[in-house]
């Protein structure tokens, strides 16, 4: 055969006609033929994640995934359930039939506002883990709209790729926990002369991954460079989890309940405590008056609160978790053949500091390593074989110089 009559063997156009036409043992593949079976490559590799996804995760209903929150995360009530809801729900989703295309069920993106220290990563953490599914964990303040200084919202699906050791469909499978989403509110409702590139313009940029979009992404970050090779992410299947302290937010939300009260009889029977946390009442237009744009709010239809931890809970996230704090010293110690024992009053008195210094539940484990670095240096290797902290114990390791820096970081 000459080689003009060289011809694909699967569509049948001539060399002179394709690209490119790569030759095989006995036959001949044109780079448009190439790219479809590679669409089919990756459509039938989607499918099977999927039938695998619908094995491993259709098991767990609602109530299961709030179990297994429950192992980890104290309190939240509310959180816990809306969260076993709405990842249930975008599952169900995920499995949906392509077929089944009338009724399209929209993704459910979550947004949760609460005090920082409240447990919102954890709860997302906790439920990646579940799922089994990569995590990428990034901060909304580092965002900027493209082409000004700071990172680009691709980088977001860099982060969940390297959360995925680079495998596509995981990530695509992914979760994503926007922290400080607060941070990119809009500064003002009048339109300055500068532009917002940390604000507006980044919760622009956000809302088409939000959406469901393909992104090419530089698989090491940094800004796009045109000699860089991407990879094509979807988004469509990721799972947003967006988090959030919003600041001040109780003063919209009872402005507005001021004003419902006078409007509707209906409002007024409802008995806010004043001890209430606010956050309770959170109604999406509450984060519009915040600065988010009504695009955002749309695309995180899921909204719910944390509450603040009293003294109750913090105690408990000190021994109570599966992997609680004091349960991870005792395996520590236990290591070293140590039988590590710590009293109530001990720690009641760790609470107290936490509360005191206003430290929340991160403060507990610098607290617990104050209390613990002396013995964890000195025992191993001793002939010690179990360390008894009493509060008076815990009083005089606090007191010497480590407490001193947890004041001043407070
Ligand atoms: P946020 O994201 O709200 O700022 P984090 O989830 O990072 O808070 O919480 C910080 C740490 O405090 C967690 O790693 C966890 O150890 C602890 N913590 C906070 N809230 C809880 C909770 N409700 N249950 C158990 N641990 C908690």
């Amino acid at each position: 055969m000459s080689k003009e009559e060289l011809e694909c063997s699967f569509c049948g156009r001539k060399k002179a006609e394709t690209n490119l036409l790569i030759a095989g043992l006995d036959a001949h593949i044109c780079d448009r033929c190439i790219e479809q079976a590679h669409g089919i490559v990756i459509e039938e590799a989607l499918h099977s994640t999927n039938s695998e996804l619908s094995k491993e995760l259709m098991l767990k209903k609602p109530k299961a995934i709030k179990a297994f929150l429950d192992d980890y995360v104290i309190g939240q009530e509310h959180t816990k359930k809306v969260m076993s809801v709405a990842v249930y729900n975008h599952y169900k989703r995920l499995l949906q039939p392509k077929s089944d295309e009338e009724i399209e069920i929209q993704k459910s993106n979550i947004v949760i506002v609460g005090q920082t220290g409240t447990g919102k990563t954890l709860v997302a953490k906790t439920i990646a883990r579940m799922l089994n599914v990569p995590l990428a964990i990034v901060d909304a303040t580092v965002l900027t709209e493209a082409g000004y200084v700071g990172e680009d919202v691709e980088s977001i699906l860099t982060r969940l790729l390297q959360a995925a050791d680079y495998n596509v469909e995981k990530a695509q499978n992914g979760i994503v926990f926007i922290d400080e989403i607060d941070k990119i509110a809009r500064k003002s409702d009048n339109p300055s002369i500068t532009r917002d590139v940390s604000g507006e313009g980044v919760q622009q940029a956000l809302l088409k991954l939000l959406e469901g979009t393909t992104v090419n992404v530089p698989p090491k970050g940094g800004r796009k460079h045109p000699d860089q090779k991407f990879i094509e992410v979807n988004t469509e299947n990721i799972l947003f989890i967006a988090g959030g302290a919003f600041d001040g937010i109780e003063r919209h939300i009872s402005k507005r309940l001021n004003m419902q009260a006078v409007g509707f009889s209906a409002s007024k029977n409802e008995y806010i405590r004043e001890r209430d946390n606010m956050l309770k009442f959170i109604i999406p237009r509450d984060l519009k008056d915040y600065g988010l744009i009504p695009e955002i709010i749309g695309r995180l239809p899921v909204l719910t609160f944390m509450n603040p931890l009293d003294k109750g809970t913090l105690r408990a996230i000190l021994t109570e978790p599966k992997n609680a704090i004091i349960k991870q010293y005792k395996k520590l110690f236990e290591m070293d053949e140590i039988d590590f024992v710590i009293t109530e009053e001990a720690l009641d008195f760790i609470v107290e500091q936490a509360i005191e210094y206003k430290l929340g539940a991160r403060g507990l484990r610098s607290l617990c390593e104050a209390v613990l670095t002396d013995a964890m240096y000195d025992l191993p290797g001793s002939n010690e074989t179990e360390l008894r902290v009493t509060m008076e114990y815990a009083q005089e390791k606090l007191n010497r110089s480590t407490i001193k820096k947890l004041k001043a970081v407070s």
